[in-house]
This record gives C-alpha cells, structure tokens and sequence, in this order.
C-alpha cells in the first residue's frame, strides 16, 4: 500500500520548533510493509522552519503573533491532495493535533493548549476530498468523521 505521511512522524525536523521528533514504532514497522511518503503540508505551503506556532480560529489560522497564515496552511492541504492524486495513496497518516494535520482534536485557538474538537485544515480537506485519513496510531478516521458531518 502506498500512503502520504506527515514527514514529522518520520523524523523530519519540519515541526514548527525545528525540531525532529522520533519514529513511533507502529510507523516504523509500516516501512517493512507499505511505501510511506513523507509530506509536511505547512512547509509544502511556504512556511519557514523554525515558524511561530499557529491554531485554527474558526476558519482562519492565526500564529502567535497574530499573523493570519490561513493562505499557507490552505496552499499546503492543496498541495498534499495533490500528492495524494497523483500517487494514487491508499491514504493519508497524519501527525495527531497538529493545525494542519489533526484529525481527531486540535487546539482551540487561544494558544493555552486546550484541546476542542475539529480537524486541521489540511487533515479536513482530504477528508472532504474523499481521501482516507488515519491519525498517526493509524486509526481509520475517515468513517469516524463522517459519522459526525465531517467537522472542520
Ligand atoms: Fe508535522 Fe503536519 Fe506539522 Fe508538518 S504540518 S510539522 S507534517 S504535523
């Protein structure tokens, strides 16, 4: 199976801080089995590394110091659908909480690390997109959002 992949999941030090982050083992084992391609939809959206961290405000993303980089982020989940179509994946494991890449939760918007329910924007537009999406313990959560109208 071919899968697109959140490149910080495989240790690319693409995360707004910079810095790499080890393999999970789950991610690990899938290299023996399936080809993961690693995509990092902030960067893919001309964000520099290291970069102010950002949170979903409603539809808009705002970094920390208020800058609205929504265009980014949107040119970034473009960019990684793209991917996606053009390597016929079986799906897309995304990076949990992340602004882009969450699928389960993010953080609300008042940078005081409170959880609310949504989905990053890139994590949200593959969903609409009809593409598969699993969070990084490689849950399925295509079917889970839909039961619940696809929350963005
Ligand atoms: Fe990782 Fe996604 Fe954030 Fe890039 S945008 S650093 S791939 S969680």
């Amino acid at each position: 199976m071919i899968y697109l992949i959140s490149a910080c999941l495989l240790g690319c030090p693409c995360r707004y801080d910079g810095a790499s982050k080890p393999i999970p083992e789950n991610i690990r084992a899938l290299l023996d089995t399936d080809t993961l391609i690693p995509v990092c939809p902030e960067c893919l959206g001309g964000l520099p590394t290291p970069r102010p961290p950002a949170e979903r405000q409603g539809e808009r993303v705002i970094n920390r110091r208020g800058q609205d980089v929504t265009a980014e982020y949107e040119r970034g989940a473009r960019e990684v659908l793209r991917l996606a179509r053009l390597y016929r994946a079986d799906g897309v494991i995304l990076r949990d909480r992340s602004p882009s890449c969450g699928t389960n939760g993010i953080y609300d918007g008042t940078f005081t690390a409170t959880l609310s329910e949504g989905m990053g924007v890139c994590a949200a537009l593959l969903s609409r997109e009809g593409i598969r999406i699993f969070d990084e313990n490689r849950n399925d959560m295509t079917l889970k959002n839909k039961k619940i109208g696809d929350r963005t």
